[in-house]
């Protein structure tokens, strides 16, 4: 497979061995559970957990004479992916078997798409390190998934559980664009941001709904491609940087020494934070693929195409786009409030006519930064943006400081009810009575007189005269009236 047009490699991302630098070449093939009700071609539930075998019919269980029927939802959850992938959507498409055995597979193939998927080329773009990488996918197709052996029940007998057998995945295969850990973590990231939005996947990676199988190969910057081993069913973002740094480091050694990388299926032991090899390319299944006979090739609509096409969400990349130019915010304040599409909604209810940037903060500083601390989301905060917006407004209008914010802000967080409210039950309100705060004012130049001979000398003292003042009115002063009115006493 050809790698994508991108950017020319930097240096920075080349691994120093003793006979010169390397770099690292990844394509990844991603399954991810299609979100949906029922399975890929039953009706049986696709629902995670329940009892071992609750979740069956007689097609998933391949009883004879049993017939898939094609779950029409499940297609267009692979259409709309496509779709959020860019990619080219086929109209035509054709479900093959891939024969082999297995106890946990009753059909004795999987129904999957091999020469005919339903999606074709697409991209994703990435933003590592602040540079941004184009990462090309190949295709996307749909299959089922198998059942599951259980071998750690007992001593001497191994169980299995078809509730997973039949559900519908999408496997994303990448184009072998990426060159770090960090690029692909970043895609898988993305991609699970992408489907997430779209509703497609819930990207739950411990409950396996998003699985990566990772291509890795060196070779000498800009040249040939050199041979790759593939690395199974990695289930966490932290485990792919792991197994990836070490196999590349395991080839790079062996290259150095003169000797040549077969290819074979590896499999990552998270323990050790090792790969070693589970079978040589000799040793691959030949799967005889072939069309099965009971599905017709899948035909789609154009219209039906253009309708899921119209429903599509705004997504991350055009968010962020979004969010910088209409509330004026950083490239990284808009990516953190993009992160989930719950919490851009979110923060567009607090800043729907205020200070964007001013929005943006206390989303993000205050609130994130506290749900993070207690474990919550902006699905269960106890402030709502209702909330913050009016302790955003509270500030804006110069009723209180940024400081007492933070104050109504714990009080709302903890007790509950409207900041207006909070601040005139507490009596928080600014003091911008400059009669109330030249008297304070007053009393703190009178009683230390030392101090105002230094200041005039040394006016970054002045600060200390502020911090008197703010003090001796309780906080709720106009922290830059003081500042004005104590240059204009002391003559600074
Ligand atoms: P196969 O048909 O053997 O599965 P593919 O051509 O479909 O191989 O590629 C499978 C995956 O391997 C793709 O994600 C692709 O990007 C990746 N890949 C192909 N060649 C290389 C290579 N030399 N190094 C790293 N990844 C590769
Ligand atoms: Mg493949």
């Amino acid at each position: 497979m050809m790698e994508s047009a991108r950017r020319v490699a930097e240096k920075k991302d080349w691994i120093k061995g003793a006979t010169g630098d390397w770099e690292i070449v990844l394509g990844l093939e991603v399954h991810a559970q299609v979100l949906a009700r029922s399975k890929l071609f039953s009706g049986a539930s696709a629902e995670f957990g329940g009892e071992p075998n609750d979740h069956v019919s007689l097609v998933d269980a391949a009883m004879p004479g049993m017939l898939p029927v094609i779950n029409e939802f499940c297609v267009e959850q692979a259409v709309r992916t496509g779709l959020g992938l860019k990619a080219e959507i086929h109209k035509r498409s054709v479900f093959d078997r891939k024969n082999y055995f297995y106890p946990d597979l009753p059909q004795g193939y999987q129904i999957s798409q091999y020469k005919q998927p339903v999606v074709g080329e697409g991209s994703v773009h990435v933003d590592v390190d602040g540079r941004s990488v184009e990462v090309g996918i190949e295709r996307l197709h749909l299959e089922q998934d198998a059942g599951k052996s259980l071998h750690d029940q007992h001593p001497n007998m191994s169980f299995v559980d078809l509730n997973r057998s039949g559900c519908a995945l999408m496997e994303i295969v990448s184009k072998p664009d990426m060159r770090s850990a960090d690029e692909a973590k970043a895609y898988v990231t993305k991609l699970r941001q992408i489907m997430r939005y779209l509703g497609t996947c819930d990207g739950n990676m411990e409950q396996g709904s998003l699985r990566a199988d990772i291509n890795v190969s060196v070779r000498r910057p800009g040249g040939e491609f050199g041979t790759r081993c593939e690395i199974k069913n990695v289930n966490s973002i932290r485990f792919m940087g792991q197994a990836i740094e070490y196999e590349a480091r395991r080839q790079i050694g062996i290259l150095e020494d003169g000797g040549k990388i077969d290819q074979e299926t590896r499999l990552f032991d998270a323990r050790k934070g090792e790969t070693r090899s589970m079978r040589s390319k000799e040793e691959a299944h030949d799967y005889r693929y072939f069309p099965d006979p009971d599905l017709l090739p899948l035909e789609l609509d154009e219209a039906w195409i253009g309708r899921i096409a119209a429903s599509l969400p705004e997504l991350p990349d055009e968010k962020i786009a979004r969010f910088m130019k209409d509330y004026g915010l950083t490239a990284y304040d808009a990516q953190v409030l993009t992160s989930e599409r719950a919490s851009a909604d979110f923060f567009e209810q607090v800043a729907k006519g205020r200070d964007g940037k001013m929005a943006a903060n206390w989303v993000i500083n205050e609130l994130f930064g506290r749900l993070n601390k207690e474990g919550k989301s902006v699905d269960t905060t106890p402030v709502s943006a209702a909330q913050l917006g009016e302790i955003v407004d509270l500030i804006g209008e110069g009723t209180i400081s940024g400081k007492i914010a933070k104050d109504v802000f714990e009080i709302a967080w903890t007790e509950g009810g409207s900041p207006k409210a909070i601040v005139e039950a507490r009596g928080l309100r600014q003091v911008t009575d400059t009669g109330a705060i030249e008297k304070a004012v007053m009393e703190i130049i009178a009683a230390n007189p030392d101090k105002v001979e230094q200041v005039k000398a040394k006016p970054s003292m002045l600060g200390w005269f502020v911090g008197q003042v703010m003090k001796g009115t309780g906080g709720k002063a106009n922290p830059q009236a003081v500042s004005d009115l104590l240059k204009a006493k002391l003559g600074i």
